[in-house]
């Protein structure tokens, strides 16, 4: 972990701790479809366990297809896989986080303290326990952190003490989807309570009446995605004036989802003085550019470690040439082992066909993607999280940055198609200190 000024050259992140263990389902349950009838790269990290496929690996030696130039298309060559593999096998384990601070101590409203603590947070995670003696100080802090260290309360916390110190401030809060969005506000609202103030969501997918109406009463926290933010602006729904202090979640993923000109316009409506947080799990070229441009003096905390969390172990489900990788989820989704499963497909349509397909099998399948209402999409996502839906089919976008409690499994039934992606996917799993699994699937082509 670091802790820097602005201008502090952090350090990146690395794969640590991986070793070659190949991938080992327990005994399979029910209908005896374990992963391990998949089979893997023979006479490689990954051996051969018979079943699909027991020979050559991805593409074979020699046709040297592929994006050149890192994560651009997976798949192309065995060594690119293995490039986003990291077989995580902890030997040694991490020494244990010793926070500076307990929540007792933060000097923060009492009944806030007591909602903190209501909600059974004892200690502070890291980024937590860096970020919020600053963020009360009122600076303005960059966070590297991803989703699952506790980055939403590291801003929330400090942020809701203001607007109880402070009497008229508000906060604004962009995310990069609606479902980060509407996390945030839960989170808000479980903090907030009985604290005498408001927040609402302002996203797209959703009727922008109701938002309107929500916002002529002055709410102390408005938390949306840009392009809603933007167009609520355009109406002058919103006054961006009245707000003195702003946090952008996820910066990286708005910048990819080509957010940035909404970004940066709602930003330059702001006052100048004004207090800025950011969070982002990377820190290109273009990230440096929005914090040297909009924000002034941060502090720049990094809790990145690894890019791949040590819960989860990874595989590759080779999927020989002539097997459909329909047939094959099916069967892997016949063991109980499955038990909470989140299927990654590139295409919305793709994603709500193969839900559609899952069900008439009578798989307890639910999806979510950009072509869904905010409605159906929150809906799919509440009864995957109670339990009354195994398998959720995503995208990426409509994935990105959800909290959902011991997933079992993630399989990435299409190739991601950045590096970036297949970390934020696989991070769906394995969170907390629950152990995960991703399973990578790969269409043999000779
Ligand atoms: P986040 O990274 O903000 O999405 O948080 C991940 C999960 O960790 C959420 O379910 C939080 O409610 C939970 N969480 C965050 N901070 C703490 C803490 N200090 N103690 C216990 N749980 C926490």
């Amino acid at each position: 972990m670091q802790v820097g000024r602005w201008n502090h050259q952090t350090g990146g992140s690395s794969h640590g701790g991986s070793s070659n263990r190949p991938y080992s389902p327990r005994p399979s349950g029910r209908g005896g479809a374990g992963p391990s009838r998949f089979g893997s790269r023979s006479g490689s990290r990954f051996p051969s366990r018979g079943g699909y496929g027991a020979r050559g690996g991805f593409g074979s030696g020699g046709r040297g297809g592929g994006k050149r130039g890192g994560f651009g298309v997976f798949g192309e060559t065995e060594s690119e896989i293995a490039k986003f593999m990291n077989k995580t096998v902890v030997t040694t384990e991490e020494p244990v986080f010793v926070p500076e601070h307990t929540f007792s101590d933060f000097d923060i409203n009492p009944h806030l303290k007591a909602n903190v603590l209501a909600r059974k947070y004892e200690n502070p995670t890291p980024i937590q326990d860096k970020a919020i003696p600053h963020a009360l100080l009122g600076q303005d802090v960059v966070g590297l952190a991803e989703t699952g260290t506790g980055k939403t309360a590291a801003f929330l916390i400090p942020l809701i003490d203001k607007v109880m110190k402070q009497k008229g401030e508000r906060v604004l809060v962009m995310a990069p989807t609606r479902e980060l969005a509407v996390q945030i506000e839960k989170e808000l609202a479980g903090f907030a309570k009985g604290l005498g103030f408001r927040g609402m969501v302002a996203v797209g997918g959703a009727n922008i009446g109701p938002q309107i109406t929500q916002l002529k009463h002055n709410p102390a926290f408005v938390i949306g995605t840009p392009g809603r933010l933007k167009d609520l602006l355009e109406r002058r729904a919103l006054v961006l004036t009245d707000f003195g202090t702003v946090v952008l979640d996820e910066a990286d993923r708005m910048l990819d989802m080509g957010f940035i000109d909404d970004m940066r316009l709602i930003l330059s409506k702001m006052r100048k003085e004004r207090h800025t947080l950011f969070f982002s799990a990377t820190m290109g070229k273009d990230i440096e550019k929005l914090i040297g441009d909009f924000l002034s003096s941060p502090v720049i905390i990094s809790v990145k470690t690894r890019d791949t969390s040590k819960n989860v172990d990874q595989d590759v489900v080779r999927i020989p040439r002539g097997k459909d990788k329909f047939e094959v989820l099916a069967e892997l989704l016949k063991d109980r082992e499955f038990s909470r499963v989140l299927v990654f497909g590139r295409t919305k349509f793709g994603v709500e066909k193969l839900a559609k397909a899952l069900s008439r099998l009578h798989v307890h399948a639910e999806s979510i993607h950009g072509n869904k209402t905010q409605g159906a999409r929150q809906r799919a996502l509440e009864a995957f999280k109670a339990g009354k839906v195994t398998v959720l089919v995503a995208t990426d976008v409509a994935a990105r940055g959800l909290d959902i409690p011991a997933v079992s499994h993630v399989i990435n039934y299409d190739l991601p198609s950045t590096y970036e992606d297949y970390v934020h996917r696989i991070g769906r799993t394995g969170r907390a200190t629950l152990k995960g699994k991703a399973l990578t699937f790969v269409q043999e082509r000779y």
